[in-house]
């Protein structure tokens, strides 16, 4: 008989996006002349930077001459990528990170979901609370926790909360972790983590031989000058950090498919017979087993963006969409309504009037101004009472959709 893996009975049935899609059509299908904006799902709508398309071009090209033909390339990326990467985003930012560091894949949830596999299954994981779900679910399907209680958390995990009362940055626990998860610039409260509260993260994870996995994915989107980047800008993070990025909100990659992970050469883990094993050799062995790379046609695409060209391009699509942020911000605050994030990232993060529940808020909302956000609940039990809009609309939508929010 084929068992299945009865971690995954553990997850709840529905997919927040898929719940969320559910009741639109259902409101769409009752109210078929109601003009529904969304402002839920956190995917890109501008156009990829022409300097990618022409450069994705050029590489098309070049796999079309017997001469420039190119198959399976290393799993780890090209170099040029690579090099560009660590160049770009740490050499000339003063960091110590080389390209034999840069792991390149198809994008960061896999590497955020993969990572957990070259750690010990009975390792203990710490995670922000509200947080991008994939951390969780794919510790959960893993078996590294034990079953949903009631009061939606799980079992075996130690939650990390963030709310308004601690500026949503999560303090570190009392009790032992071995591994950490933290995003910053956060998805979905759309807060920051300062240099201070990354050096109190680091202290902790060295005292605990813990290791931080700490998701980027949202570093382009950084307004203020002393909010770090990286992780890898506050002393002590090449001993115990992993760090992930992506090209996804950066460049508008979602569908392209680009991301990479850094993993400092000198991080360790422990064998179970007390040797300390190099994370970097356990990964690149996931990988040449697992994945066979990222599309050379993408990775040429990627590349563009480092050129100066790229670089103007992609700080006016980040500047497009953080103005809608601006936008939301300013409409949210005068309808009255307490907001936060939308500076250093894509997100806001408002809190729901009265105390009212978050699917609730999120019904409402629909139904009075045909706007459609993201309940905050399914990002964690802290986000009950939260809801989050995201500033990858259209302009002209994001602007109409605050209107009606201000006339709700
Ligand atoms: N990390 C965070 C915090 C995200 O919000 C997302 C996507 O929404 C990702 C990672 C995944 O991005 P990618 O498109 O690179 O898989």
């Amino acid at each position: 008989m084929a068992h299945i893996n009865d971690n995954y009975r553990k997850l709840p049935g529905n997919y927040l996006f898929s719940e969320i899609a559910r009741r639109v059509a259902a409101y769409q299908s009752d109210n078929p002349s109601a003009k529904i904006i969304r402002l839920g799902i956190g995917d890109v709508t501008q156009p990829l930077p022409q300097v990618c398309v022409e450069a994705m071009k050029r590489a098309a090209d070049e796999l079309s001459h017997v001469e420039t033909f190119r198959g399976y390339g290393p799993e780890q990326g090209y170099e040029f990528l690579r090099g560009a990467i660590a160049e770009h985003n740490y050499i000339r930012r003063g960091l110590n990170v080389n390209a034999e560091e840069i792991f390149i894949s198809d994008g960061s949830k896999c590497d955020c979901g993969n990572i957990q596999e070259i750690f010990a299954l009975d390792s203990r994981i710490a995670i922000a609370d509200p947080v991008y779900p994939v951390y969780l679910d794919t510790n959960v399907m893993a078996g590294r926790t034990g079953a949903l209680q009631s009061d939606g958390h799980f079992e075996g995990v130690t939650y990390l909360p963030c709310t308004a009362d601690n500026n949503f940055s999560p303090e570190v626990p009392r009790g032992h972790v071995d591994l950490i998860y933290l995003c910053s610039p956060n998805n979905p409260t759309g807060t920051t983590l300062s240099k201070d509260a990354l050096k109190k993260w680091i202290d902790y994870a060295r005292a605990n031989d813990a290791i931080i996995l700490y998701d980027a994915a949202y570093a382009a989107y950084i307004t203020e000058p002393d909010v770090p980047s990286s992780i890898f800008e506050i002393e002590g993070a090449r001993e115990c950090a992993i760090e992930f990025r992506s090209f996804s909100k950066t460049a508008g990659f979602t569908g392209t498919r680009c991301g990479y992970v850094v993993i400092p050469s000198g991080l360790t883990g422990a064998a179970a017979d007390g040797e300390r094993v190099p994370l970097k050799n356990l990964w690149l062995r996931r990988q040449t087993t697992k994945f066979n790379g990222t599309a050379y046609i993408v990775q040429r695409g990627a590349e563009a963006i480092y050129s100066d060209e790229g670089q103007a391009q992609v700080k006016k699509l980040v500047g497009y969409y953080m103005e809608n942020a601006k936008i939301i911000r300013e409409g949210l605050s005068s309808a009255g309504l307490t907001a936060y994030g939308g500076v250093n990232a894509p997100y806001i993060w408002l809190k729901t009037p009265d105390g009212e529940g978050s699917w609730e808020f999120f019904d409402r909302l629909l139904r009075t101004a045909n706007v459609v956000g993201t309940p905050g609940a399914g990002f964690g039990p802290c986000g009950e009472g939260y809801f989050r809009l995201t500033s990858f609309g259209d302009r002209d939508k994001t602007i109409e959709a605050m209107n009606r929010i201000a006339a709700m």
